[in-house]
């Protein structure tokens, strides 16, 4: 494995060396290692209903709603959905969810996907996902009831999970562009459909441009209420916005949160809270919030003792899947098996659930003790 792993470190062109579909002759311990991985099971804390539309779901719903298309073909679908062959760049990244919107377009097509998005995380061996939604964009988007939107995901999770080996709770999403008397109706509805599987709330969106502090007060309301506070900081901004996001914002939880490292004060801050970080390397390199995933910062975090679990943010438009990230770590990173089991568990521990119920995902979690890492890893 360490040859393996010399190996990938030299070639800039890694994430299309390992890309699922692209590989020409990769090496068999490749293969291996990735099927291993597979059948691990995962967390997933981080992923975004709106970045997670299969591409012939895309396909079938643009062609019953007449929404046009440049090409009805999947293949052809990639380039339109996928980050992957573009230049890494935050704003065009942030700009696929206006585009994709557009396909959630009536509550069949979002049962539709959120049940798929559910499926999908099970045959990838994800047996507890916390999944995001942004219910005032999907609402504006078709001119959906608020309550409408939230109802439709919800139902459609609950139904899924009775069919897939996978746990799901929802976290209700904030726009930083939004006003404060629309993030306080979201932060009501949370409230209201609780028993319905949500947890937590998230603020994402351009954190250049919208340091958003103005909702803070919503979300320190939101922990008062008990539920999970997550946010999207220091991913392409500096770590002044992690110390708000801790500070002001009061979460528990920092979507990327890589750029700490810039600054030690904040580390200690993270360390001292003991607050989780949410990476998702591919998306990383596909925003430019880092420039090769082979000098992310990952190994670092986990080095300096922070609460790290790992995550896909955004599988259809970053192409991945949480055993593509974990074979990241593992070969552009050169993780071992005690960090690869160690972002696992920091997961476990970090997830929105009452304590009874993170017993119970423990439970669930002791075949660890029966997995035999392969001798490369
Ligand atoms: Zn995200």
């Amino acid at each position: 494995m360490a040859v393996l792993q010399r190996d990938l470190r030299r070639s800039d062109t890694f994430p299309v060396f390992l890309s699922r579909k692209r590989q020409a002759d990769p090496l068999p311990s490749t293969y291996e290692l990735r099927a291993f991985l597979q059948r691990m099971p995962k967390i997933d804390l981080h992923r975004h209903l709106e970045g997670s539309l299969r591409l012939q779901t895309l396909a079938d719903i643009a062609m019953e709603h007449g929404i046009d298309l440049p090409s009805l073909k999947t293949e052809d679908l990639r380039r339109y959905v996928q980050a992957r062959e573009e230049q890494p760049d935050y704003h065009r990244f942030l700009a696929k969810f206006r585009l994709l919107r557009r396909f959630y377009r009536s509550r069949e097509a979002l049962e539709r996907i959120a049940a798929e998005v559910v499926a999908d995380a099970a045959a990838d061996n994800v047996r507890y996902l916390e999944l995001r939604f942004n219910p005032i964009a999907l609402s504006r988007a078709q001119r959906f009831r608020l309550q409408d939107v939230v109802e439709w995901v919800t139902d459609a999770i609950a139904r899924a999970q009775q069919t897939d080996s996978i746990t799901v709770r929802l976290i209700l999403q904030i726009g930083r562009d939004e006003v404060l008397s629309v993030a306080e109706e979201i932060l009501e509805l949370a409230l209201t459909y609780r028993d319905r599987g949500i947890v937590g709330m998230d603020l994402a969106g351009d954190e250049v441009n919208y340091p958003a502090h103005r909702l803070a007060p919503v979300f320190r309301r939101a922990r008062q209420e008990g539920l999970g506070v997550t946010i999207h900081a220091g991913e392409v901004g500096g770590a002044a916005n992690v110390r708000d996001a801790i500070l002001l914002f009061h979460a528990q939880r920092i979507g990327h949160g890589i750029h700490a490292l810039e600054n030690s004060e904040v580390v200690r801050l993270l360390l001292e809270r003991n607050i989780a970080l949410e990476v998702c390397p591919t998306s990383n390199l596909q925003t430019g919030a880092v420039h090769s995933l082979s000098h992310h910062p990952l190994p670092d975090m986990l080095a300096l003792g922070l609460r790290t679990t790992l995550n896909t943010d955004d599988p259809s438009i970053s192409d991945t899947t949480l055993t593509d990230e974990y074979l990241i770590a593992v070969t552009a990173m050169g993780l071992g098996w005690t960090q690869i089991r160690g972002l696992v568990f920091n997961a476990l521990e970090a997830a929105f659930l009452t304590e009874e119920e993170r017993e119970a995902l423990r439970g669930q979690f002791g075949e660890w003790n029966e997995i035999r890492p392969p001798d490369f890893l």
